[in-house]
């Protein structure tokens, strides 16, 4: 998936960045060992057992050179970036320098946090926020585990560490990641800044230095001086998302097709008319950044309100995740050996057809595409309370389905009165309507694109009603959304896999 360069005062990378950025937090030895007892206090109540894990999506990427509007005083992470060059699913410690291309120095930018449990996504995914560069090959890098980091704001020595001091090395981190999540080529892994990290205010020229990498200046500015994102065209081309009808992507024959309902089943562009079964279906379209919300339906909060202690007028609970955990209709999701509570969620899934920035609820629906059924996966036995829910419980390989159809926004009249069900084994387990969502679509539009750009291709998963229950191997899940689509799933054990 191509990354679109961010607004004129970003530079672009050096190299062709292609993939997703995952960046480690709470990765920082001394950090964890500053906090003392209190990772054991609420909420915490342990400290991480797994690595602490948050997509920076694509539109907070930019390269040395940039310009980066912040509101405030902001903290500068500096982070090795690994850059991955090799597909990479459950790699060994071993085996994991084997699957690196090379390394980036990366400055993390963030708004100081107000805590580890559940900080809102507006504080690090601001356009801009990410700054990557310059690239060493791997070849070239002794011990990644080994460099002296610098940050000098202003001119001056602002902070001084080391890449050592991590709670996982790259090599740990990757096998550790890869367990649960296959990274592509191209993605990058951040493993993560010293905490707490120096700030800095617009005006300022900063500069990371890496020792052996070289060094990324960047400066900042005030938010009024950025420049305005540039207006799209009115969206939706026509050609892979068309203004009527729904439409799907599929592979058949070793090629991918367009295709359409048919009553036997669906028909490609070139006239072929197949069953379901004699298609591989892929999400139906190449999805961008992936936003989805926690808790935004009014009878499931109220189900989950007293344990998680928030409330209708909270600011929306948002978490990001990456493309790479999508699989299509018909697909398979592994519930791994030994988890206790596996569970779905049916959700409605709307496409962003637009760039939409700083844009009010009244014209948020200008820049919807469409619709299509997403059924969010969540293994709750790997719940930990630090950056909750963390990846390894939303973003696991083939735990988000999405599909089959793409539901152009002009054929649904009303997306917030809709209903929407779940069936296992064909019970039905979970039912709801798109009525009573906490945040609407446009509000969520608005509240999203007031703190960061979102692009054509990205999705926001609207959180999903009342009624999960936990699902076993063998049982097929099916979501469906009247007027959008029937999703189908089944859930199948560690041994389809071989490994
Ligand atoms: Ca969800």
């Amino acid at each position: 998936m191509p990354l679109t360069p961010m607004p004129s005062s970003f530079a672009v990378a050096p190299w062709r960045l292609t993939g997703v950025v995952y960046g480690a937090l709470v990765n920082h030895a001394p950090q964890l060992a500053a906090l003392g007892q209190a990772v054991h206090a609420a909420p915490y109540k342990a400290p991480p057992a797994h690595p602490v894990l948050q997509v920076r999506p694509r539109n907070t990427l930019c390269g040395p050179g940039s310009v980066v509007a912040v509101p405030a005083a902001v903290e500068v992470g500096a982070s090795l970036g690994v850059v991955i060059g090799r597909t990479a699913c459950r790699v060994s410690v071993d085996d994991a320098p084997g699957v690196i291309a090379g390394y980036a120095v990366v400055a993390e930018l963030g708004l100081p946090p107000d805590n580890h449990y559940r900080p809102t996504v507006r504080l690090k995914a601001r356009d801009g926020f990410t700054v990557i560069g310059p690239v060493v090959a791997a070849s070239e890098i002794d011990d990644p585990d080994a460099l002296a980091v610098q940050v000098l704001i202003g001119g001056q020595t602002a902070h001084q560490g080391h890449t050592g001091d991590r709670v996982r090395g790259v090599a740990e981190l990757i096998a550790a990641v890869t367990e649960f999540m296959t990274l592509q080529p191209g993605d990058v892994l951040l493993l993560g800044a010293d905490t707490p990290a120096p700030q800095a205010r617009a005006g300022d020229a900063v500069a990371v230095a890496i020792e052996e990498l070289g060094t990324l200046s960047f400066s900042l500015c005030e938010e009024q001086a950025a420049p305005a994102v540039p207006n799209d065209p009115p969206a939706v081309d026509g050609t892979d998302l068309p203004p009527r009808g729904p439409v799907a992507r599929v592979a058949y024959a070793g090629a991918v097709h367009t295709a359409r309902p048919h009553p036997q089943g669906l028909q490609l562009t070139d006239g072929r008319v197949l069953r379901e079964d004699q298609v591989q279906w892929l999400p139906p379209l190449a999805v961008g950044t992936i936003l989805a919300l926690g808790l935004n339906y009014a009878d499931h909060l109220k189900e989950l309100s007293k344990e998680l202690t928030v409330t209708a007028k909270d600011e929306p609970l948002v978490f990001l995740k990456g493309p790479g955990a999508l699989v299509g209709h018909r697909g398979v999701t592994r519930r791994p050996a030994g988890v206790q509570f596996m569970h779905y969620e049916c959700e409605l899934a709307v496409v962003i057809g637009r760039t939409a920035r700083h844009v009010s609820a009244k014209d948020a629906m200008a820049h919807v595409a469409g619709y299509t059924v997403c059924n969010d996966y969540a293994i709750r036995d790997y719940l930990e309370n630090w950056y909750r829910p963390n990846l390894r419980v939303k973003n696991r390989d083939g735990a988000t389905a999405l599909g089959p159809w793409f539901v152009p926004v002009a054929d649904v009249p009303d997306p917030h009165a809709l209903a929407l069900r779940t069936r296992v084994n064909g019970q039905t387990v979970q039912q709801g309507t798109t009525a009573n969502m906490v945040n609407t679509i446009p509000a969520l539009i608005e509240y999203l694109s007031s703190f960061m750009t979102l692009q054509a291709g990205d999705v926001i998963l609207t959180g999903t009603p009342e009624g999960v229950v936990n699902v076993n191997e063998g049982d097929e899940v099916v979501c469906e959304i009247d007027g959008i689509g029937r999703l189908v799933n089944t859930i199948v054990g560690d041994g389809v896999f071989g490994r």
